[in-house]
């Protein structure tokens, strides 16, 4: 148990101790805060925060380009998520025919093997949101897609026939 040395991080000067193992590098900072400050004093990182979990995050500074909003692919799928479901409340309390299409819709996936399908047409939407940062875009890319699904089933059969299922 003898493999603990202390270390002192170049950052705060904070001593730190660290267990030796295999062939990594011994780390210079005591902490990922440090280490990101570190790399965004030295120019060759920026800080921003994850609009998704508030952490802050270091991100290499490119010529181009906007600071990313995100952490993470995790959070960023997070994010596009949850304004894809924010949507759908949203018209659901809103529009009256969009709801009762997506009851008419609910009462057919409950019953229908294509609701596999339908999860499947979400993430390769959500998988599209992903790569537009511009919310006018966002936001006719989901009437589109809500669009489209309306237009291409007839939902009057399902409707009167879903109540014999009942669930
Ligand atoms: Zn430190
Ligand atoms: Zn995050």
């Amino acid at each position: 148990m003898e493999n603990k040395v202390i270390l002192q991080c170049e950052r705060c000067g904070k001593s730190f101790s660290y267990e030796k193992g295999g062939v990594g590098r011994m780390p210079k900072f005591c902490s990922e805060e440090c280490r990101n400050e570190h790399r965004v004093r030295s120019g060759k990182e920026k800080q921003s925060i994850c609009k998704v979990c508030g952490k802050a995050f270091a991100y290499q500074v490119k010529t181009r380009g906007r600071a990313p909003g995100f952490c993470s692919e995790e959070c960023r799928k997070r994010y596009f998520l949850d304004l894809h479901n924010g949507y759908i409340r949203k018209r659901y309390h809103e529009d009256e025919e969009f709801r009762n299409r997506r009851k008419a819709q609910n009462a057919r996936y409950a019953r229908d093997r294509r609701a596999i399908e339908k999860e499947k047409t979400t993430s390769e939407l959500i998988n599209q949101l992903t790569e537009i940062s511009d919310p006018g875009q966002v936001r006719s890319l989901l009437e589109r897609h809500f669009k489209l699904k309306s237009g291409s089933h007839s939902l009057s059969g399902s409707i009167s026939g879903g109540s014999e299922y009942g669930e």
